[in-house]
C-alpha cells in the first residue's frame, strides 16, 4: 500500500513574507493529514523561513534541486548537506525546466540523485517527454532513457528510497494535463522498469507521482489510477486553498482506488 504523496513546487515565486504566509496557511489547513503525505518545495531563499513555519508539523520541506558535491568552489550552488541543515528531507532532481533552461544532463542528474541519497534526502526524479517526442511515438523511449540514466549507479537496495515523478513537458504549466489513461500507461511502464532494475517488491513500494497542470478538478481522476501515487504540483501549489483541496482529493482518491 503506497501512501499518496502531494508535493508543491513553488518554483521561483515568493518573497519571504509571501512564502511564510503560504506555508502558514497550508499548515493551518492541514493539521493532521490522513492517508496522504505533503511536501512543499519553496525557492532556496525561503527554505529557512518556511522550515520555521512548518517546524513540529506534518508538512515536510523539500528543495527544487541541489549540487552533487557536498561543498566547494561552485558559485551559486547549494549542496545536499546544506539542504539537510536547513531542514529539508526532500529534493527534486531533473525537473524539465532545469533540463531545458540550465542544460542539466542525465549524467549530472544521476550525480545529484546519488548525492541526495548519500545525505539522507529523498530524491524525486522527474522524467517526461516533450510534445514532439510524444507525437513521434518516443514517449516510452524517452522516459526509459531518463529513468535508467537518472538511477544509474544506485544500488538495487537503495532504489526503494527514490520517488519518481512523471511530468510530460507538454503538460507543465500549460493547463493541459495528461489524461489518467495516458499517465497511467506511462506509470505502469516505469514501474515495470523499476521491477527490472530492483525487484518486483521494490517497484511496488516506490511512489510514482504525476505532474503537469494538476488542479483540484483533475487530481481525483488521476490519483484514482492504480499506478498513480500522488501529484507534483506547480502553479496550483501557490494558492493555499487550491493546494489543500488537491491534497484532500488525492487522499480520498488514493484511498478509494486501493479499496
Ligand atoms: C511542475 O513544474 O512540476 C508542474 C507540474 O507545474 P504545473 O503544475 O504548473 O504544470
Amino acid at each position: 500500500m503506497r501512501t499518496p504523496l502531494v508535493i508543491g513546487n513553488w518554483k521561483m515565486h515568493g518573497t519571504l513574507a509571501e512564502a511564510r504566509a503560504l506555508a502558514g496557511a497550508i499548515r493551518e489547513m492541514i493539521r493532521r493529514p490522513r492517508g496522504v503525505q505533503v511536501v512543499v518545495c519553496p525557492p532556496f531563499t525561503a527554505l529557512a523561513a518556511v522550515a520555521e513555519v512548518l517546524a513540529g508539523g506534518p508538512i515536510q520541506l523539500g528543495a527544487q534541486t541541489c549540487h552533487h558535491e557536498p561543498a566547494g568552489a561552485h558559485t551559486g550552488e547549494i549542496s545536499a548537506p546544506m539542504l539537510v541543515d536547513v531542514g529539508c528531507r526532500w529534493v527534486l532532481v531533473g525537473h524539465s525546466e532545469r533540463r531545458k533552461e540550465i542544460g542539466e544532463s542525465d549524467e549530472v542528474i544521476s550525480l545529484k540523485l546519488r548525492a541526495a541519497l548519500a545525505h539522507g534526502l529523498t530524491p524525486v526524479l522527474c522524467v517526461g517527454e516533450t510534445a514532439e517526442e510524444r507525437r513521434q511515438g518516443f514517449t516510452f523511449t524517452t522516459v526509459e532513457g531518463q529513468l535508467r540514466a537518472g538511477l544509474a549507479g544506485v544500488a538495487a537496495g537503495e532504489l526503494g528510497k527514490v520517488v519518481i515523478a512523471y511530468e510530460p513537458v507538454w503538460a507543465i504549466g500549460t493547463g493541459v494535463n495528461a489524461t489518467p489513461g495516458q499517465a497511467g500507461e506511462v506509470h505502469g511502464y516505469l514501474r515495470g522498469l523499476l521491477s527490472e532494475l530492483a525487484s518486483k517488491e521494490v517497484a511496488q513500494a516506490v511512489r510514482i507521482l504525476y505532474g503537469g497542470s494538476v488542479k483540484g478538478e483533475n487530481v481525483d481522476a488521476l490519483v484514482a489510477e492504480a499506478e498513480i501515487d500522488g501529484a507534483l504540483v506547480g502553479g496550483a501549489s501557490l494558492n493555499a486553498q487550491g493546494f489543500v483541496a488537491i491534497v484532500r482529493r488525492a487522499a480520498r482518491a488514493g484511498a478509494a482506488s486501493k479499496e
